[in-house]
């Protein structure tokens, strides 16, 4: 999630047009890599004809993030996006929401409610100060409130904070009280290590109890570095099995440079669709033995790369052909 179609939106039509490809090839690459559900910042009408015209041209389910003009959101729901987040609270009075649940219904899209711990209603601040959590769930009941009201139950519910106590606390809070599906993330995580850090301890505790129908990494860095950790992360919490990557962290003694080698291989290996561990090791302290309990390993090894494919020692070649190497015996896995 979290793109942002008004990039280089131009006010002519054609320009436009000529701009999608390029959109399209980066969406097909996330899909590749992992990427289930892509959402959008669609800030004004441009932004929402530039959002139709890929959700017709792309396999890959696009949601529409609205903020403040309700006609932005109607607009979208003219094309085949897959689902709508709104925060009610800020699209206007009830009769335009209204006017958005009822397109919605008729289109039977789902809208996800998002509630933010950065942007809570006026009167939810005093509780928010005492307790975030509760403020949290308060907020999006109120919009739940108002959907049941218009009769509109297609609907996901989020509460993202940038604490990561508070994510887990409000999502647990709210999943006693209601069964509906929740989005999880933590919101504005943070740079690379930090938000990879926060985004696990948060979305691993919510996943083990069960909690979560979709999930969004949230980092300030490359949507795939979201993706990967995102995997990463249902690997482990989700039983959401895929290639995993053992390598070490290289020292005095690594012969072979595992830092360069994982960098080289790391987006292409986690666009295969297999259940394989790939092992890259530095030397023969732990190389071998790592290496042969992988699907795929390779290990430094004096001025040569040992490669090994389920457990067997297959081909000892020079180091500056071990890319080549790889390849091959990745074929034949
Ligand atoms: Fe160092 Fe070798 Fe261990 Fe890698 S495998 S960390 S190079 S001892």
């Amino acid at each position: 999630e979290g793109w942002d179609t008004g990039g280089g939106a131009k006010p002519d039509g054609s320009s436009e047009k000529a701009g999608l490809a390029p959109i399209l090839s980066h969406i097909e690459a996330l899909r590749a890599l992992g990427c289930r559900l892509l959402r959008f910042a669609v800030p004004d009408i441009a932004a929402a004809e530039r959002l139709g015209e890929l959700a017709s041209q792309t396999p890959v389910p696009l949601v529409a993030d609205i903020h403040f003009d309700y006609r932005i959101a109607l607009r979208c729901l003219d094309f085949p996006i897959a689902k709508l987040r709104i925060n009610p609270g800020n699209i206007g009075g009830e009769d335009r929401v209204r006017s958005v649940l009822e397109k919605a219904a008729e289109k039977n899209r789902p809208v996800r409610i998002g509630v933010n711990g950065g942007s809570l209603p006026r009167d939810l601040r005093d509780l928010a100060h005492a307790s975030m959590p509760d403020a949290l769930v308060a907020a999006a009941e109120r919009e739940l409130a108002l959907f049941e009201r218009y009769g509109f139950s297609n609907v996901v519910v989020s509460m993202k904070a940038s604490s990561v106590e508070h994510t887990v606390a409000a999502a647990r809070l709210f999943r006693k009280k209601h069964a509906l599906p929740l989005h999880i993330g933590v919101t504005e995580a943070g740079p690379l290590i930090a938000g990879v850090v926060r985004n696990t301890a948060a979305l691993g505790r919510l996943l083990e109890d069960g909690i979560g129908d979709t999930v969004r990494v949230s980092l300030s860095s490359t949507m795939e570095h979201e993706i990967i950790a995102a995997r990463e992360i249902l690997a482990l919490f989700a039983d959401d099995k895929g290639i995993r990557l053992i390598s070490c962290p290289r020292c005095g003694r690594a012969t072979f440079d595992t830092h360069a080698f994982t960098e080289r291989w790391q987006t292409r290996l986690y666009t295969l669709r297999k259940n394989i561990s790939v092992a890259v090791m530095g030397c023969v302290v732990n190389g071998p033995g790592e290496a042969r309990e992988a699907d795929l390993g390779v290990s430094g090894a004096g001025g040569k790369a040992l490669l090994f494919r389920h457990g067997e020692r297959v081909r000892t070649v020079d180091i500056d052909a071990v890319d080549a190497a790889f390849e091959e015996e990745l074929e034949k896995l």
